[in-house]
This record gives C-alpha cells, sequence and structure tokens, in this order.
C-alpha cells in the first residue's frame, strides 16, 4: 500500500500519515452551532472530513471518528429569545435539521457526535484544574486563559502577538488583563442556560468544550484534529494551550493532536462565505433542486484546502460528471462485485493518498471509462466496476441505482411532457410579472428535473440534457 499523506498545518507540510495506534485511527473535527440551518460552508467541512474519514477506514481497520455539536453559545440564546423557545428547543430542531441535510450529502454520522451541554461537568473540572496549576485565573466572575503563562501560544496559527490580539473574537474586556487572554467560563443571567461552578452560575466558553471532548472521548494524543480554516485561530491554538497547559506538556503540542487538518472557506463572488458577513448560501435551498450527491461532488470539486468558488456552473458540472459515470454504471448492471475487500489499483490509490487529490483521481477515472478495453470482456467489467464501488466507498457517490439516477429523464410520457409545459407557463408569467425569484426557482425545479431551457424570440424552447 502507498504511504498516505496528509497535510499537516502546523508543520506546514504534507506528511506521512504515522498512526498513533494504527489499530484505532482517531479524529476530531469541529461540528457546527446549531442555530440555524446549515449554510454551504458547514456543509463543505462535514463533507471533508467524512471524506478523509472514509479514507482512512479504506487503509486502516478501525477509525473513531467525533464530531461535536455547541448546544450552548450566545448565538442559540439570541434565537430562544427571538423566537420564544428554549435554547434546548431551538439546538434539537436545527440538530435534527442538519443530520436529515447531512444523510442527503452521503455523509455519514460520526461514531460520536457530543453535545457540549452533556460535557459540562468535565470543562468544570478542566477548568478547576487550569486555574490550581496557575494558566487560569478569576476576574468578576469570569475565568480567563492566561495567554501569557503558556509562551508558545500561537504555534498552530503562527500569527505575530500583535495579529493574536487584534484577530481575538471579543473586544478587550475589562475582566482580561491581556487582551489576548480567553474565556473558558462566563456567568449567565438568570434567564439564560447556566450550570452552578465554583465561579458562580454560568456557563463554559467555546474553546473549552472541544478540548474536553476531545480529550475525554478520544484520549490524548489522538491522529487528526479538524475543522474550516476560519477555525485555525483562535479556536484551535486555544485548544492546544489549554491541553498541553492541562498536561503538562507545554513543550509538545503533538501532545494533544498529532496532525491538523484545515479545509478551505467557501467564496462567492469573490467574498468569503460566513455568517457574520450575512451572505448566507443555505444548503437547504440548494437540496430544494438539486440531489445531494451533486451538491456533494460540487463541495468536493476543489481541493479541500484550497478556497472554493460556489457557482451555479460548478454545480451543473458536478451533475454532468456524476451523470456520465452513472451511464458507464449502467453499462455495467448485472455485473456481481462483492463490496468487501475493495482495493483501488495503485495509481489511483496515490493520489487519492496524496492528501485527497481528488480531481488527479477524477483524471485517472476519465481514462480507464474511456478505454474501450475496459468494457469488452466481463474480466475487465468486474474490474473496472470494483473500481467504481470503491470510489463510492471512500468519495461518497454512486450510491444509487443508475435506474434511479436517471429515472427523471426516462420517464418522457405524456403526464411529464404535461407537467414540464405547465412549469414553462407558470415561469413565463412570473417572468411577465417581474417575479425573477420565482422565475429562476422555476428554472431550477426544470433544470433538476432533466429539462434545459432556451429563451428564444420565438418562445421558450426546452429539451432533455443527455
Ligand atoms: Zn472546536
Amino acid at each position: 500500500m502507498n504511504d498516505l499523506k496528509i497535510y499537516n498545518s502546523i508543520s506546514n507540510k504534507k506528511e506521512i500519515f504515522i498512526p498513533v495506534d494504527k489499530n484505532n485511527i482517531r479524529v476530531y473535527a469541529c461540528g457546527p452551532t446549531v442555530y440555524n440551518y446549515a449554510h454551504i460552508g458547514n456543509a463543505r467541512m462535514a463533507v471533508v472530513f467524512d471524506t478523509v474519514v472514509k479514507l482512512l477506514r479504506y487503509a486502516f481497520p478501525n477509525v473513531t471518528y467525533v464530531s461535536n455539536i455547541t448546544d450552548i453559545d450566545d448565538k442559540i440564546i439570541q434565537r430562544s429569545l427571538e423566537e420564544k423557545k428554549t435554547c434546548k428547543q431551538i439546538s434539537e430542531t436545527y440538530l435534527e435539521i442538519y443530520n436529515s441535510e447531512m444523510k442527503k450529502l452521503n455523509v455519514d454520522l460520526p461514531d460520536y457526535q457530543p453535545k457540549a451541554t452533556d460535557y459540562v461537568e468535565s470543562m468544570i473540572n478542566k477548568i478547576k484544574h487550569l486555574e490550581n496549576e496557575g494558566f487560569a485565573y478569576c476576574k468578576d466572575r469570569h475565568i480567563l486563559f492566561s495567554v501569557s503563562s503558556f509562551p508558545k501560544y500561537g504555534m498552530l496559527s503562527k500569527r505575530s502577538k500583535e495579529k493574536q490580539i487584534a484577530g481575538s473574537r471579543v473586544a478587550i474586556e475589562s475582566y482580561k488583563k491581556n487582551p489576548e487572554d480567553f474565556v473558558l467560563w462566563k456567568p449567565s443571567k438568570k434567564n439564560e442556560p447556566g450550570w452552578n461552578s465554583p465561579w458562580g452560575f454560568g456557563r463554559p466558553g467555546w474553546h473549552t468544550e472541544c478540548f474536553a471532548m476531545a480529550s475525554d472521548i478520544l484520549k490524548t494524543p489522538f491522529d487528526i484534529h479538524g475543522g474550516g480554516l476560519d477555525l485555525k485561530f483562535p479556536h484551535h491554538d486555544n485548544e492546544i494551550a489549554q491541553s498541553c497547559c492541562f498536561q503538562n506538556t507545554k513543550d509538545d503540542f503533538s501532545s494533544y493532536a498529532r496532525y491538523w487538518m484545515h479545509n478551505g472557506f467557501v467564496t462567492i463572488e469573490e467574498k468569503k462565505m460566513s455568517k457574520s458577513l450575512g451572505n448566507i448560501v443555505l444548503l437547504k435551498d440548494y437540496l430544494n433542486v438539486y440531489n445531494g450527491e451533486v451538491i456533494r461532488l460540487a463541495l468536493l470539486s476543489a481541493h479541500y484546502r484550497s478556497p472554493l468558488v460556489w457557482t451555479e456552473s460548478l454545480i451543473t458540472q458536478s451533475k454532468k460528471i456524476l451523470d456520465k459515470f452513472y451511464d458507464v454504471l449502467s453499462r455495467l448492471e448485472g455485473i456481481e462485485v462483492q463490496n468487501d475487500n475493495l482495493t483501488l489499483p495503485s495509481e489511483l490509490q496515490r493520489c487519492l493518498f496524496d492528501d485527497l487529490n481528488i480531481s488527479k483521481a477524477f483524471a485517472y477515472l476519465n481514462k480507464i471509462v474511456r478505454n474501450k478495453e475496459s468494457f469488452e470482456t466481463d474480466k475487465n467489467k468486474k474490474n473496472l466496476k470494483r473500481i467504481l464501488m470503491t470510489v463510492s466507498n471512500i468519495l461518497g457517490i454512486f450510491k444509487q441505482s443508475p435506474k434511479n439516477w436517471f429515472k427523471n429523464k426516462i420517464k418522457i410520457d405524456n403526464m411529464d411532457i404535461k407537467n414540464i409545459e405547465e412549469l414553462i407557463q407558470k415561469r413565463n408569467l412570473a417572468r411577465k410579472n417581474k417575479d425573477y425569484n420565482l422565475a429562476d426557482d422555476l428554472r431550477k425545479k426544470l433544470i433538476n428535473l432533466g429539462v434545459e431551457i432556451q429563451d428564444s424570440p420565438d418562445g421558450v424552447k426546452w429539451k432533455w440534457v443527455n
């Protein structure tokens, strides 16, 4: 087997992956704060780390994957006040929606999906320890991590001290001895959720949550810690600081996680996609129109570390690629392949083991499906199907039967054509009324039915997309 290489954000280098324990690979990735529908950025993180885990499961016999849920947070409290619901109601509602949307993207549930509120006791104990050892201090009912107690702070992001201060999420508050100190525990108001602690009624800070849950569930050191690039600083630097001080391993950053992996931003019209900028693109809007596999492949189309420019043509292109491979699979129907002990040809494996180089893997796949010989004998067909099934297991695509995939296209009976004509009429009317949002929605609906429309001087023309 080729060496598995992954880019380690802490060394800024591609490294050969050497497991802490090859019989149990342990992975943690920071999950969402559940107070709203998932946006495309959330989906990219979930799809990227689901794919990393699937690749690890291909390479190793046992993988444990933890991805947390932040169910206590200022944004959840804000939402609960707006909607006049409890925080628990808000977080449970959106967690359920999140998981059902991820399922549509063929993202498997992590082995553990811990909720922050289930780990508050452990967080209190860890904070108490940090305070007793002089790494944290209490001021105005807040507990803060003292960054000056950990001289190598910022090792992951390698930011200068000035940038660390400027990048802190919270404005410099009176309770901070130093501006870069971060909150481990803060007081809750009477109407806010909280827990009794040695420092009064309050709630944990976000950075403590991941450090506590990752350490408790996976034990340290574990193999891979992942998350979006925006979490590198301060969130992940803060996790390292707490863990190294807690374990008294201040000089050994690898005592927490050995490899750090970060997925790039999703950008829309050159702007960073993040909730704070307000240009939210909700996953649910895309899942209304496109099959989840199309969205999954679109999310994997750029290398996971690169920015992903989210455009409609990117999605259309992903659909075309899937159509092509489902067409190949339909030609291989009746060829039986056992779905266990599948291995990839060395060349293809090398692409995926090279820090998940999916576009290179697709170049290889394109080459073999273009080769007539691949379809010439039953042995060759079996071999091709075996390769595609293995890719399916690793990339989470080709999960449907070709018949199901193409069902919208092959049902060309009168009823369907009538339905399409009606949608086109509705769209014409919407355009006449200058309701362009509705017109656009209807066009997307038609695309989803496999219909391409063209506006011409003689009216609207449509055709099935091949
Ligand atoms: Zn986290």
